[in-house]
């Protein structure tokens, strides 16, 4: 009971200073009672929910504990709370669980609606999203590959990854080692019998390697992992300012078909702000190079709640981009760890009942110029509770991202911190590679080693 009212306190009390709330649990006559009791300095709240039965099921019971903590505090917090009670990393995963238990949709939303207080945009987008993602069923034979490149030319005051500028020689050995990571990946794919379905190149930002590493890399990845023509092929290229032409030609000839650029904002002084050393001019003239590079499928990636922005700055930034007609826009909600330098610099963040309302904003205006929402996610940090979220025009989507959702398919993960997910018969299992760049190339055999581990998905299989 202490986790599911835990939840609710974050939802409106995100600092979680001086709020204090007892939730009691009591049955009679048929029913259980939850009367949760909140007292916020001065202010007190109090609410009772109840249910018929007895003997509740655990989600029963979490959702009676989270109602009776939510009309208890709500009315003492100025933070709206659009997703209801429905917390947890994936909002779109309910949705799933609720129809694969033999729901109409109608239900569905009358349960988001009723039980879980959801908002009407919400619940249309974590349906929209989990029809989305119910056209991926579970398949223990296909895998894709994700490739972490883990420097970047700057770091964002927002960011809490393991990411580094990288000296050139460092550079190199890391790429030289992850070639031979990726070799042995392709070896075991090919004695599984698996089928690789997607390549995702991610980090960081791979395209902060020289031109000569981009393109050993990909050469490698094309020949190792033998990428077929037509899957799925993507290498992010999210820092403008590391976009050039050979770059974009070496990637199109070692069949990259779907690259991310991503300008955050398209205001230059909320760039400087957040240590993106690149403007928004730069980002412009990175995705018309990657246009005229023969590029049909290019993603942005844009931040809601940014330090500095307030709603109108915002939806110039969405307008912007939206006017370069990309095939897929990925919206974040500004997410801060507690390593972020951001979060150590006291700078204020934006309020969420403004965030809540870019959100919303999105939604309706992507959605209007025929964009769908196809994956989404929390974090626990995010500003509000708020969601980030994939849309893409109809065809476009990545299945690599719905993957990263849904578990449909292995993942391999190669490189400094990745995180393989195996799709065992009953379960998913993680395997983990080294963090830091430095563990990964001076503990190497391990990290190969470790690749054997994949075997275990040949159980059962
Ligand atoms: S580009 Fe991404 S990985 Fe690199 S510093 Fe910025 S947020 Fe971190």
């Amino acid at each position: 009971m202490d986790y599911e009212a835990e939840q609710i306190v974050l939802l409106f009390f995100p600092e979680h200073h001086n709020v204090t709330l007892k939730s009691t649990l009591s049955v009679s006559g048929g029913k259980t009672y939850v009367t949760s009791e909140a007292d916020i300095l001065t202010k007190k709240g109090k609410h009772t929910e109840s249910m018929d039965g007895t003997d509740l099921s655990k989600r029963d019971l979490g959702n009676l504990v989270k109602r009776s903590a939510y009309f208890a505090l709500s009315p003492l917090s100025p933070l709206p709370a659009p997703w209801g009670i429905l917390t947890g990393v994936r909002p779109a995963k309910l949705v799933r669980i609720l129809m694969e238990e033999g729901k109409t949709e109608a239900e569905v939303r009358q349960i988001l609606r009723d039980v879980y207080l959801a908002d009407e945009d919400k619940i249309n987008l974590a349906v929209s999203v989990a029809l989305e993602e119910g056209r991926h069923p579970r398949n223990r034979k296909n895998v894709c590959v994700y490739i972490g490149i883990p420097f970047c030319p700057s770091r964002c005051s927002y960011c809490s990854f393991i990411s580094g500028t990288g000296a050139v020689a460092t550079q190199e050995e890391y790429v030289r080692l992850l070639l031979l990571e990726i070799k042995r990946t392709g070896e075991i794919i090919r004695e599984l019998g698996l089928s690789l379905k997607a390549v995702y190149i991610g980090g960081g930002t791979p395209t902060s390697l020289s031109v000569s590493l981009l393109e050993k890399l990909h050469s490698g990845i094309c020949d190792f992992l033998q990428v077929q023509e037509n899957m799925e092929f993507t290498t992010e290229a999210g820092r403008p300012d590391t976009v050039t032409p050979e770059k974009l030609q070496i990637l199109k000839q070692y069949g990259t078909n779907r690259i991310s650029i991503n300008p955050q904002t398209m205001h230059d002084e909320t760039l400087r702000r957040i240590g993106r050393r690149h403007t928004a001019q730069q980002f412009l003239d990175a995705f018309s190079m990657a246009r005229e590079a023969g590029f049909d499928n290019i993603n942005t990636d844009l931040i809601a709640g940014l330090p500095g922005e307030d709603f109108s700055m915002y939806c110039h930034s969405l307008e912007t981009i939206l006017s370069l007609s990309p095939e897929s826009l990925t919206l974040h909600t500004l997410y801060i760890k507690r390593a972020s330098a951001l979060r150590q610099s006291g700078e204020p963040v934006i309020q969420v009942p403004e965030v809540a309302d870019m959100l919303a904003c999105t939604y309706r205006s992507v959605t209007e110029k025929g964009y769908l929402p196809y994956y989404m996610y929390r974090q626990k940090a995010t500003v509000g509770n708020l969601e980030n979220v994939g849309y893409a025009k109809p065809g476009t989507e990545s299945f690599y991202n719905t993957v990263t959702m849904t578990d449909c398919a292995h993942i391999f993960a190669l490189g400094a911190g990745g995180v393989s997910r195996l799709l065992l018969p009953d379960k998913v299992e993680r395997v983990f590679n080294f963090k830091h760049d430095d563990g990964y190339t001076h503990d190497f055999d391990e990290v190969l080693r470790r690749k054997e581990q994949f075997y275990k998905i040949n159980q059962l299989m």
